[in-house]
């Protein structure tokens, strides 16, 4: 995770209870990505700590071309909008993502995984997010759910497709650890009302088109998030517009995030940085072409 932080950052207040955070630009494999989280002065989203926004850019066969690397203490949710991906992970999971699934591996105490090309040569657009796990699950087993089907919404004025959590009384069979929520919706022009949980915060990122929700303008690029307490969100569009919705009840603890690795304290990012240096086992094995990523360790570690 380099973040370079190639734009100034600019929290823009738009009226009340909406704020517009600024992406950063910065590198992942192959391409350059929109990175919305975490940002100066906005962390999290509920349990969601890490939206890149992929593309769309034209990829070659590589693919994504990122090699096996180390998780801990979170879940990697992977959506696709365009282009293929192919997941492989320490657990032998092999599995090739589209435009329409859902690709869910849960790290809890240690897993690796690779993003690389199915021969697929085009336009590759998509997210990745991470989802924080809480104490309760954090240091359990990892796992890893594709889900090749998601269930859908009717809107007025176009659908939603629900990948975690529950929206309008339609829920995702998606493992979930907290209390948390993210929808793709698709939209033709057109204002549109939605439901959301007053006990969730929010955040709209706006994958193609351009939006206007209760006053302020939202285009790729730019988040807009909204505090606790709405029970409905309307967004007004003028074109085709692919948006994801994330919300979440607040995550109540202290979390720590450097490279790859969500925990709590500095030790356990210590720990595990050089358990997956030294190969200790603990990441397992990705059965990959592509060499392991090594980075130098952290730099408080002074020993
Ligand atoms: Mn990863």
């Amino acid at each position: 995770m380099t973040d370079p932080s190639l734009h100034a950052e600019h929290q823009r207040p738009g009226s009340a209870g909406i704020t517009v955070i600024e992406s950063a630009l910065s590198r992942v494999g192959e391409i350059t990505v929109r990175r919305t989280l975490p940002r100066r002065g906005r962390r999290m989203i509920g349990a969601w700590c890490f939206i890149d926004h992929m593309g769309p850019a034209d990829v070659g066969e590589e693919g994504l071309g990122v090699a096996p690397h180390p998780h801990i203490g979170l879940q990697t949710v992977t959506w696709l909008l365009a282009g293929e991906v192919l997941h492989r992970d320490s657990l032998g999971s092999e599995q090739v993502i589209v435009p329409g699934q859902l690709n869910l591996m849960t790290a809890g105490r240690g897993v690796s995984h690779s993003e690389e090309g199915t021969g697929y040569r085009g336009e590759i657009h998509g997210v990745q997010l991470w989802v924080a796990q809480p104490d309760r699950t954090r240091n359990g087993q990892p796992a890893f759910e594709h889900h090749a089907e998601l269930p859908q919404v009717d809107l007025n004025s176009g659908s939603a497709t629900v990948l975690i959590g529950e929206f309008a009384g339609v829920e995702s069979p998606a493992r979930r650890d907290s209390d948390h929520v993210g929808v793709d919706l698709d939209l033709r022009s057109g204002t549109l009302t939605i439901p959301v949980r007053p006990e969730h915060e929010h955040g709209l990122v706006v994958l193609s088109g351009s939006v206007h929700v209760d006053g302020t303008d939202v285009e790729p690029g730019r988040m807009a998030t909204f505090d606790l307490g709405r029970d409905e969100l309307t967004i007004a569009t003028n074109e085709p517009t692919r948006v994801l919705l994330v919300g979440g009840v607040p995550f109540d603890e202290e979390v720590r995030m450097w490279w790859n690795y969500v925990a709590r304290t500095r030790e356990e990012i210590v720990i595990a940085h050089r358990e997956w240096t030294e190969d200790s086992g603990r990441f397992g094995r990705v059965k990959s072409q592509l060499p392991r990523i090594l980075v130098n360790p952290p730099p408080w570690n002074t020993q």
